[in-house]
């Protein structure tokens, strides 16, 4: 068993209950972790309320030092951690590569953010009065992470929370705690105790502990629309400060004037990478109705051709899901949409060449509309429903009939098309031309029902302050505005 990482110390659950941990390759269980409950939660935050008396002092420089030796220690343990990240969640391993690699770059980025950060001044109402705004560190932040990218929605909270002088409680999927529970081992052990802790166990009970408790004033949770609803709610009688990073529905436009063919292995990126299990994949593909036909059959060539595989393996594109469960949505999604006239091209059904793993074929369907499943809620997996339109208004406005709003791409020639999409379509993000490419100055978030918050840039290292307005009057007079009137 891995044990959980609690004021510097490795222990157990006080519930002695353990969850397995799995290798969505070959189903077969790599490791346990503890099951937590509320009372390691409360431990926890214990913990990081009292380390927090001492880190909120520490100064900005010191803080960037410590992310930045984070940054270095992850470096140099890349390959390890890469291969971890593989064998729990499953995606194809250049994938996790790259995911590390985006967790080293956050980590130096906020370190350097937080170097640079400045103060304002604002103008005083008197010659005698100094104004101005300072930000402040909460306390607790709570980081609780989806198992979609387990290191990366992690890092792009606890490291904007850590810079800001904040202490945090890391509360991993119970599907991908283990390359978490690593860093904290191998990346994180320079920080004070307290100051970094990791809770396993699952979110209805050491989740909601975190959420419930009056002394973790922030709640930074990247998942699905129905459990942020749910945290909202709990959390609202503390009046908490909420970061929501929700589901999505992403919209792909193929604009009137697109190249087919690379448009096609555009849409093939943006919906199949880490097998369809991206809050930003393309969930919707919509083609001018004269190009209908050629597109799909350019996609489902394209399609036919990505290897399905385990993620270990360097020769696969796109690995297995990461749970039954969540394949299982999937296949419910293209049986709805079959049920309601839709037809399969390509996939559709779980592979037989693989006799374990939760691999489900990349499946492209037409003839879909927007009263299917497939069409409204959020499939998270391989799954590329194809739709045409009649002209760019009604692109735009099928592009914005879902409560969704994380993100939307579109492939243009043309500028003023682009312009339009840019300006009408309503989503967090909007990717021209270069699907789900994210920027570590970027804002990334979403609107309508995806969220609430922003995370990376500027905008991800002020979620975790509080403003506060100091108005200061060098005088002790007696002003003549006060009482008696
Ligand atoms: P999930 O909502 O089931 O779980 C997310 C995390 O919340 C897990 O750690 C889970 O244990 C915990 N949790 C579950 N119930 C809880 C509760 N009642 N109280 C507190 N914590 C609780 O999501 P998932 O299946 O792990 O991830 C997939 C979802 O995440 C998708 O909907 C996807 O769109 C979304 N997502 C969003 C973004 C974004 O930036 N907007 C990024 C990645 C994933």
């Amino acid at each position: 068993m891995k044990p959980m990482y609690i004021n510097g110390e490795w222990v157990s659950s006080s519930s002695n209950t353990t969850i397995d941990v799995y290798d969505p390759a070959t189903e077969a269980v790599i490791d346990t972790v503890p099951d937590g409950n509320a009372e390691d939660a409360f431990r926890a935050i214990e913990a990081a309320r009292e380390a927090f008396q001492e880190w909120r002092w520490v100064t900005a420089l010191e803080r960037a030092e410590m992310l930045q030796q984070a940054a270095g220690k992850l470096r140099d343990h890349f390959d390890e951690v890469v291969g971890l990240l593989t064998l729990e969640q499953g995606k194809a391993i250049s994938e996790n590569e790259e995911e590390t690699e985006w967790v080293i770059g956050t980590l130096e980025y906020y370190a350097g953010l937080i170097r640079n950060s400045r103060g304002r001044l604002i103008p005083s109402a008197e010659r005698s009065q100094l104004n101005f705004v300072i930000k402040e560190p909460y306390g607790i932040v709570a980081c609780i992470v989806p198992f979609n990218y387990p290191l990366l929605l992690m890092i792009w909270k606890a490291a904007p929370a850590l810079a800001a002088g904040n202490t945090v409680i890391i509360k991993p999927s119970d599907h991908t705690p283990l390359a978490t529970l690593r860093l904290a081992e191998i990346v994180f052990d320079h920080f004070p105790p307290g100051v970094i802790n990791v809770l396993t166990g699952r979110g209805e009970r050491v989740g909601e502990a975190l959420v419930e408790h009056p002394d973790v004033p922030v709640i930074a949770f990247t998942g699905s629309t129905a459990i942020g609803q749910r945290i909202a709610g709990l959390a609202a009688r503390h009046v908490k400060h909420l970061h929501l990073e929700l589901g999505g529905k992403d919209p792909f436009v193929i604009a009137p004037d697109a190249d087919v063919e690379s448009a096609a292995e555009a849409v093939a990126y943006a919906a199949l990478i880490n097998a369809g299990q991206v809050c930003t994949s393309t969930e919707r593909i919509y083609v001018p109705q004269e190009k209908g036909g050629i597109f799909a059959g350019a996609l489902v060539d394209f399609v036919q051709s990505i290897r399905l595989g385990p993620g270990s393996e360097r020769t696969t594109d796109v690995g297995p899901m990461a749970a039954p469960a969540y394949r299982d949505k999937v296949a419910r999604h293209v049986a709805d949409a079959l049920a309601k006239g839709a037809q399969v091209l390509t996939g559709g059904k779980v592979p037989e060449k693989f006799d374990r793993g939760w691999f489900y074929e990349p499946t492209v369907l037409v003839n879909v509309k927007h009263s299917m499943k497939i069409m409204r809620e959020e499939t998270f997996g391989p799954a590329m429903p194809i739709m045409t339109y009649r002209n760019f208004d009604e692109a735009i406005a099928l592009a914005n009939d879902t409560e969704y709003g994380l993100g939307a791409c579109l492939r243009p020639k043309d500028a003023r098309l682009a312009k339009r999409f840019f300006e009408e379509v309503q989503a967090g993000t909007v990717w021209i031309n270069d699907p789900l490419t994210d920027n570590y100055a970027g804002p990334f978030g979403g609107m309508k029902m995806s969220g609430s918050a922003r995370e990376l840039g500027e905008d991800g290292l002020d979620s975790f302050l509080e403003t506060k307005h100091v108005h200061w009057d060098f005088s002790d007079e007696i002003k003549d505005y006060w009482y008696p009137y």
